[in-house]
């Protein structure tokens, strides 16, 4: 993994901040509180009133200044039926959103001393929310093109032949902007360019290779660029894919070097992870409490 690179003062978040911010499990569960009832206040479900809610002891309920029910801000989300301690998943985001490679389960089973397995499926869970399908590319300029997960593809013409059981991912990039990869059953055109259909706006302009399966783009309505990397014509003027191979190599690098052998049935939300802190590029550390957000709102 390279070093890191500098990451301007106002979007820094040190371990060091993470530590005072989240000391303990208290203040984990004091900031999930806060994002679902500001300042405890909850519209009580018995007595009617807006009131503000105190916790109930070590317990992770708040109760009704006014008749003493009880609310659970950790109800719904992947945190309630966890015996993992709030703060060790707060740290498990925190890692993920500090790299660009992604966060071996590994490392926080060293570092917390949880087993592997715990590890593992907190990093599954974390991932499992962050999935952004259903985005759709806005961007003029978008570039599209395929990985196969399970091995390189063989030179600038090969693609896998049918029968390999390597898995193509797809690929679509706004230049400068957002970036959407999903798993596809197959390479085939129908394939890629019901992706299209589904992701890209006709107005845009799509960057391809001369691979076959792109063919009819245009028919589609879509103005379509297409640069020879059969004839190892990597950039003419501005028609290239070198966004989206960008992509490809922090994605390789990742997959293959931190998260070895994911398995096709997970690639998908490994995906995800990475498409999440690309198009949140620009936030620094502070992806963490981006990933935090999402991650506590969401129910599981
Ligand atoms: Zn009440």
């Amino acid at each position: 993994m390279k070093p890191k690179q500098s990451i301007p003062k106002e979007l820094r978040y040190t371990m060091r901040d993470f530590n005072n911010e989240f000391p303990n499990d208290t203040a984990c569960l004091e900031y999930i509180k806060e994002q679902r009832y500001p300042d405890g206040m909850a519209d009580c479900a018995k007595c009617g009133k807006v009131t503000k809610h105190h916790r109930v002891g070590n317990r992770t309920a708040y109760a009704c200044q006014s008749c003493g029910n009880h609310i659970y801000p950790l109800a719904g989300t992947v945190f309630e039926k966890s015996t993992t301690s709030l703060k060790t998943w707060f740290y498990a985001m925190y890692l993920m959103g500090s790299t660009r490679c992604g966060i071996s389960a590994k490392q926080i089973q060293r570092e917390t001393g949880v087993t592997y397995k715990t590890a593992y499926r907190i990093f599954k869970q974390i991932r499992s929310l962050l999935s952004e399908d259903g985005m759709q590319l806005e961007g003029e300029a978008v570039e599209m093109d395929e990985m196969y997960h399970g091995g390189k593809r063989r030179g600038a013409k090969g693609r896998p032949s049918h029968d390999s059981h390597k898995v193509p991912v797809v690929g679509m990039v706004e230049r400068g902007g957002r970036v959407v990869a999903r798993v596809a059953k197959n390479a085939k055109r129908e394939t890629l360019l019901g992706l299209v259909k589904q992701y890209i706006m006709p107005s845009s302009i799509v960057f391809t290779d001369d691979f076959v399966s792109y063919d009819g783009l245009e028919n589609l309505g879509y103005t379509h660029r297409r640069i020879r990397h059969s004839e190892r014509v990597y950039v003419s003027g501005d028609v290239h894919t070198n966004t989206i191979e960008g992509f490809w190599s922090t994605v390789k690098r990742g997959i293959g070097g931190v998260y070895h052998n994911v398995s096709a049935k997970y690639l998908q939300t490994y995906l995800d992870e990475y498409c999440f802190r690309y198009n949140r590029r620009d936030q620094g550390n502070l992806l963490f409490k981006t990933i935090l957000e999402q991650v506590s709102r969401k129910a599981s």
